[in-house]
């Protein structure tokens, strides 16, 4: 069976203590393979050599860093069918997508930051008459920890360790359990690419005790986590004490609401895709919807024959738009939250149930759900599923849709589709949300500020945001 080892110093490594956990293939439900289950004293080792190659690599000029990271951007494009297809195994998304999205995008992560961090400049401020000038020097922080989720594996692990390496740190990373393999793949391109040894260290294994062992780590100086909020919270408990720095991209539950006045046909095939794209499982799915009034039948009954249409199966088919979901608890989840649908009232207008598909009868398969609602408040609209389930329900004034959608403790992002641009101003403002996006969904320039508000997290990544996370700023004054 294949192994998926540690990656330390250079060096491909069992757990020390051995141990191993199964890894399942989630559209087939086969453990398809092994990874190691690292603990305290794997994240311990690789920390070792983190902190031994830091000197050196924070000293690298930027242009040679900048070559490197380039080197790996190349090297992941050229190797782009192989990762989508190990990426479409590990995780149940449709291979369309791990090609066209995934792959592409841990690409650029790397070939953003490359640049990114040429042009990282900072600030200096001349009192005249005082005779006095003051500059930002902006130092790296050192060895730094990222730990990242399942639902877009390389996509959100380059998200962070690109700006990481970029700036100077060396890097102690953990994958999700549920997909590593992307991430082991990543080891051998970094060493072709060049990277030397011990700048990026990649821990395999389980939250609780590599990424525990991650997080509570005295001399790993900040965090970036992607992740489930109750993780988060977890983590900021854990870690504030000890004074790092963190980044924490949390969950979500954003709306898409839909005006009257929208460019209905655009609107239609994007709210398709916003709702049930990766199976529903993006932190920045709109699965929340909102109609206005005068147009909520006919919007019932065009988006539930668009989203029957959608083909379920076999994510390595090249006519399946809706894949396997992660894992097995994952589904359960799932269908739970259906089935708490149903005792709150609501009317399934399509899906809600688990799905055979032929040859992978063990594969973790969901129809895409449509559920109408009646009361926002209800748990299904309240807290995230994180699966194909969306719900929706009208609204009648701005100030009403305004209050349904802020009603959640999550803040993370939201649509809103109208061709009033007065209106889309009043909206953005008001939305308590860290993304809105008007008449388009999904659509990132890497240079903007990402993250959310309440509780879906603290901190923005992005652009120079990332790089002053990953950069401690030393203001020096001068007397001339
Ligand atoms: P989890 O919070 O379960 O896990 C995220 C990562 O943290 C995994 O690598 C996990 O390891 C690790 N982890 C778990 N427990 C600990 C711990 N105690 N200490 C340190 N690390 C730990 O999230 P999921 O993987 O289930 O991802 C889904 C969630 O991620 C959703 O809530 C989604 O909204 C959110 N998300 C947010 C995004 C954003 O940008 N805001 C983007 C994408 C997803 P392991 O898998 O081994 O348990």
């Amino acid at each position: 069976m294949k192994k998926i080892l540690n990656y330390i110093n250079g060096n491909y490594c069992e757990a020390v203590s051995g141990k191993w956990l199964d890894n399942y293939n989630p559209s087939t439900g086969k453990i398809y393979s092994q990874i190691t289950d690292s603990s305290q004293e794997d994240v311990e080792l690789a920390y070792q050599a983190a902190k031994k190659a830091f000197p050196k690599w924070s000293n690298t000029p930027i242009e040679e860093r900048s070559d490197i990271l380039l080197r790996i951007s190349t090297l992941i494009e050229k190797n782009l069918d192989a990762l989508a297809e190990a990426e479409t195994r590990d995780n149940g998304k449709p291979l369309s997508l791990a090609k066209s999205v995934d792959i592409p995008r841990a690409s650029s992560n790397f070939k953003f930051f490359a640049h990114a961090i040429t042009q990282f400049a900072s600030e200096a401020h001349e009192s005249i008459g005082r005779n006095t000038i003051n500059f930002t020097l902006k130092h790296p922080l050192g060895v730094v920890g990222c730990i990242s989720p399942w639902n877009l594996p390389l996509y959100l692990f380059t998200w962070k360790i690109a700006p990481a390496l970029a700036s100077g740190n060396c890097v102690v990373a953990k994958p999700s359990e549920i997909t590593p393999v992307t991430a082991f793949l990543l080891c051998e391109i970094c060493t072709q690419a060049g990277l030397p040894k011990g700048v990026l260290n990649i821990v395999q294994g389980m939250g609780s005790t590599a990424g525990h062992a991650i997080v509570t780590h005295p001399d790993i100086k900040a965090i970036s986590f992607t992740g489930g909020t109750k993780t988060g919270e977890h983590i900021a408990r854990t870690a504030a004490p000890m004074f790092k720095k963190l980044s924490l991209e949390l969950g979500g539950k954003n709306p898409n609401i839909i005006f009257a006045d929208c460019e209905y046909d655009k609107m239609l095939a994007v709210t398709v895709k916003s709702s049930f794209a990766n199976q529903g499982q993006i932190c920045l799915c709109g699965s929340r919807i909102f109609v206005e009034k005068s147009i909520y039948q006919q919007f019932k009954t065009d988006f539930v024959a668009k989203v029957k249409q959608l083909k379920v199966g076999n994510p390595f088919d090249k006519d399946t738009q809706i894949g396997a979901l992660v894992s097995k608890p994952h589904l359960e989840k799932v269908v739970s939250y259906i089935q708490l649908a149903k005792e709150e009232g609501g009317t399934l207008l399509c899906g809600g149930e688990k799905l055979t598909v032929n040859g992978s009868e063990n594969g973790y398969y969901v129809e895409p759900t449509i559920i109408e609602i009646l009361d926002y408040k209800c748990r299904v609209n309240q807290e995230e599923i994180f699966g194909p389930v969306v719900t929706i329900m009208p609204f009648e004034t701005e100030e009403e849709v305004l209050t349904m959608a802020n009603s959640v403790k999550y803040g993370l992002s939201a649509t809103v589709w109208t061709t009033n641009l007065n209106r889309s101003m009043r909206m953005s403002k008001a939305l308590e949300t860290g993304i809105v996006w008007v008449n388009t969904w999904l659509n990132r320039d890497l240079r903007t500020p990402f993250g959310g508000i309440k509780n879906s997290g603290v901190g923005r990544e992005g652009g120079f945001e990332a790089l002053n996370f990953f950069t401690e700023p030393k203001n020096v004054c001068i007397k001339y």
